[in-house]
C-alpha cells in the first residue's frame, strides 16, 4: 500500500485507522451476519451509532442542553437555503459578512428567500482580510447574523466571533467544525458538511437552539423544515447511515486524542510549519492573506510564476503530496491541513517547499 499525503480541500484525508476499522467491519457489522450498509436505519445496532455519534458531538463541543445535533443529506449547500426557509420571516432581515466565495453563495441563496443587509464586503481588498468583529454594527432586529467561520477557498478564517447580543450567530463551519473551541453561546445554529474535518460526504451536521426551531413556517416541506429532524432525532426519513458511521469512528478518534483542545493545538502546530515556510523563503513563497486572518486549515500560497506553481504542483506529487492546486478561481497553490492530516505530513510538505525554493528560486 502507498498511502500518499492528501492536502485535498475536501472531501479530504482521514485517519488511517479509521479507514481500517470500516473495512474491517464492512462486510459484516459486529456479528449481525451483514453490513452496516445494508442494515435498516431503525435496528438497534444503527441507533446506537446514530446516538452515539450525536453524544460525541455534544461532549466535544461541551453542548448545553438547550442545544441539538441534527444530521441531515444535501451537504453544507442545502443549508444556504434551510437557513433562510426557517429562520428568515417574511417583514424581516438577516445581516451577512461577504468574506468570500462560500459565504457569497450563502448569501445569494437568502436573498431569494427574504431580505439581506450585508454589514460587511471583503470585494474591495479581494477578500484577502476580515473585519475586526467589534467593528462591526450587527442590526438588532436582524433575524440573525451570517459568518462563514473559515473560508476554504480563500483561505481567512475568524479568530474570534462578533459580539451581537440578542442576535444569533448562523455559522457555517464546513470547514474547521471541530478544530478549535469557541463560545458555543453566541450561535444560534452551526451547520458543516463532514467532508472536510469530521468524516466522509454525505452527511451534514447541523447544531441548532431549541428557541430557534419555533421559527420554521408549517409550510415548509417536511424535509426542509428543522423541527421535522429535531422531533424526529434526525430519523424522521433515512439519515446518511454510512457517512454518520464513519463520522462516529473520527470523532471518537478526536476524543480519544483529547477533544477540541487538542485539536487546536495541533491545527496550530501544522499551519504555523507551512507559514514558517513560506515566510523563510525570502520571498518565492508568497502568502497574500492579511496575516492576523491567515486560516489554520486552508493555507493558501503563491509563487514567483504560474509555471513555477505547475512545476511545484507535479514535484510535489511526485514525492507523494497531492492536492496542492489552489481553487480554479483563485489559483495558485492551496495546502488543507484538516485533523487528519499527520504532522509528518506538514513538515514533509515544509522540506520540499524549502528544497524546491533553494533549486527553482
Ligand atoms: C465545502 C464547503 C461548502 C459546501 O459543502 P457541500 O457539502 O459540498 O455542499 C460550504 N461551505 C464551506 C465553508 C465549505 O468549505
Amino acid at each position: 500500500m502507498h498511502r500518499v499525503y492528501n492536502f485535498n480541500a475536501g472531501p479530504s484525508t482521514l485517519p488511517l485507522p479509521i479507514l481500517e476499522q470500516a473495512q474491517e467491519e464492512l462486510v459484516e457489522f459486529k456479528d449481525k451476519g451483514m453490513s452496516i450498509l445494508e442494515m435498516s436505519h431503525r435496528a438497534k445496532d444503527y441507533e446506537e451509532l446514530h446516538f452515539g455519534a450525536t453524544n460525541l458531538i455534544r461532549e466535544l463541543l461541551g453542548l448545553p442542553e438547550t442545544y441539538k445535533v441534527l444530521f441531515l443529506g444535501g451537504g453544507a449547500t442545502l443549508q444556504f437555503a434551510m437557513v433562510p426557509m426557517n429562520l428568515l420571516p417574511a417583514g424581516r432581515s438577516c445581516d451577512f459578512t461577504l468574506t468570500g466565495a462560500w459565504s457569497k453563495k450563502a448569501c445569494q441563496d437568502a436573498q431569494k428567500i427574504g431580505g439581506v443587509n450585508i454589514i460587511y464586503d471583503g470585494k474591495p481588498n479581494n477578500y484577502l482580510n476580515l473585519p475586526d468583529p467589534t467593528s462591526l454594527t450587527v442590526d438588532c432586529d436582524a433575524a440573525y447574523l451570517h459568518i462563514t467561520s473559515n473560508e476554504t477557498i480563500g483561505g481567512v478564517q475568524w479568530q474570534s466571533f462578533p459580539d451581537t447580543e440578542e442576535v444569533p450567530i448562523v455559522c457555517d463551519m464546513s470547514s474547521d467544525f471541530l478544530s478549535r473551541r469557541f463560545p458555543i453561546g453566541k450561535f444560534g445554529l452551526i451547520y458543516a458538511g463532514a467532508q472536510k474535518n469530521v468524516g466522509p460526504a454525505g452527511v451534514t451536521v447541523v447544531v441548532i437552539r431549541d428557541d430557534m426551531l419555533a421559527h420554521s413556517p408549517n409550510t415548509l416541506p417536511v424535509y426542509l423544515n428543522y423541527r421535522t429532524h429535531a422531533e424526529g432525532d434526525s430519523l424522521y426519513n433515512t439519515p446518511p447511515v454510512f457517512a454518520i458511521y464513519l463520522m462516529k469512528l473520527v470523532l471518537e478518534n478526536l476524543k480519544e486524542a483529547g477533544g477540541l483542545e487538542t485539536a487546536e493545538i495541533w491545527a496550530g502546530k501544522r499551519s504555523s510549519i507551512i507559514y514558517s515556510a513560506i515566510a523563510d523563503s525570502g520571498s518565492f513563497y508568497f502568502c497574500p492573506i492579511q496575516a492576523h486572518c491567515r486560516s489554520k486549515m486552508n493555507i493558501v500560497f503563491r509563487l514567483p510564476t504560474e509555471d513555477l506553481e505547475k512545476q511545484f504542483i507535479k514535484e510535489a506529487a511526485d514525492y507523494g503530496m497531492v492536492g496542492l492546486k489552489g481553487h480554479r478561481s483563485v489559483g495558485g497553490c492551496r495546502a488543507s491541513l484538516y485533523n487528519a492530516m499527520p504532522i509528518e505530513g506538514a513538515k514533509a510538505l515544509a522540506e520540499f517547499m524549502g528544497e524546491f525554493a533553494v533549486r527553482r528560486g
